[in-house]
């Protein structure tokens, strides 16, 4: 391990490889260790990543995927903190393997945060809000016309799909809305935590066909790539809701975009697609039954903190030959 150094040519070199503006690169600046320096990003291009991380010890990891490529490219590379969750598909990691490259994550806040997101994702399908407000600032009124089309979360069936992390915060804090939670996992909940949690296992596909709502909460693997595709989004049931704050291939667009557009499920609330950022022209945004954001369910500025301090503080064990907090690798 490279010994810190005060001397700023020197210093442990740490890559924020995500794209920000200048008061949040300041604001990440704040959380430094002595003897580190930040390198940040203006385009975000490969080329300006590839010539950036040459001399870089550490990456601290966010949406942009650090591929094999620019991991080659970092001879003095140490060590990476994403600064989620979610690095399955945000870093190679057989070839942070080969190197023998630790990975930590960092899922401070990230559960409170995202299940808030995934329920208000919920509630705002449920209810069409987007759409309402929408059209009430284009000065259309609908008092009534949503009425027969509008859903109550309360009595609700909500199918989570991954009881992990932000599978249980999301199922603990539905607990006062009167659901009934279901779930499916290849890994149960301990029998003290289905009761807690009050949700019960079943498989996917009944899981499908008995929620009025089903909440993503998957890593995107090889198993769970387009796990929602067209024959399981015709087992959902007539009317129901998808919300998915996980990844967007987990989804086949093109098939919820079908089965939104016919009427078959009555609306979903996306925070992440199959393509992002957003592209213009995407039927989604078309569609009056869909509230979408762009990928920010973790990103409060309550959790942005949160997450700095998980991953400077992690950065500052490895400096000091401390064993890291939350290694996946
Ligand atoms: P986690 O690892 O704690 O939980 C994931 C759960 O999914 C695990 O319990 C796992 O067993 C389960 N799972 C895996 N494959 C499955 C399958 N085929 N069927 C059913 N369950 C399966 O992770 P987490 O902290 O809860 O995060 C989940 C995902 O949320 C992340 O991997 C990331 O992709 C996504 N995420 C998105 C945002 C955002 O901003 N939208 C923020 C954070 C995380």
């Amino acid at each position: 391990m490279n010994a810190p150094s005060h001397h700023s040519e020197q210093a442990t070199g740490i890559l924020y490889l995500a794209i920000g503006n200048t008061s949040l690169y300041r604001e990440v600046e704040t959380y430094l260790p002595a003897g580190t320096r930040l390198i940040t990003l203006e385009s975000g291009d490969e080329a300006e990543i590839l010539a950036k991380i040459a001399d870089c010890h550490i990456v601290v990891a966010g949406t942009i995927k650090l591929s094999r490529a620019m991991i080659q490219a970092a001879p003095a590379l140490q060590l990476v903190v994403h600064q989620g969750v979610g690095y399955h598909d945000t870093l190679d990691v057989a070839a942070l393997d080969e190197r023998g490259i630790p990975i930590a994550i960092t899922p401070d806040g990230t559960p409170t945060t995202v299940s808030e997101h995934a329920i208000m994702l919920m509630l705002t399908a449920c209810r069409h809000t987007a759409f309402a407000d929408k059209e009430l600032r284009d000065g259309r009124y609908h008092v009534n016309a949503l009425r027969l089309k509008s859903r109550t979360l309360s009595g609700s069936v909500v199918g989570i799909i991954g009881m992990g992390r932000i599978g249980k915060a999301t199922a603990a804090r539905l607990r006062g809305w009167g659901v009934t939670c279901l779930y499916t996992d290849p890994v149960p909940l301990s029998p003290d935590d289905e009761i807690l949690l009050n949700a019960r296992r079943v498989d996917l596909d009944t899981l499908l066909s008995a929620s009025d709502i089903v909440s993503l909460h998957v890593p995107l693997t090889d198993q769970t790539r387009a796990m929602i595709d067209a024959p399981r989004l015709a087992r959902m049931k007539a009317g129901s809701i998808l919300v998915n704050t996980s990844r967007g291939p987990v989804v086949d667009e093109s098939a919820l975009i079908d089965a939104l557009r016919i009427g078959h499920l009555g609306a979903a609330g996306l925070d992440v697609f199959e393509r992002e950022p957003f592209s213009e022209g995407n039927p989604l945004a078309e569609l009056p039954n869909t509230v979408l954001t762009p990928h920010i369910a973790a990103a409060t500025r309550d959790t942005f903190k949160h997450k700095m301090s998980g991953v400077f503080n992690n950065i500052a064990r490895h400096l000091e030959g401390l064993p890291l907090n939350n290694r996946v690798l």
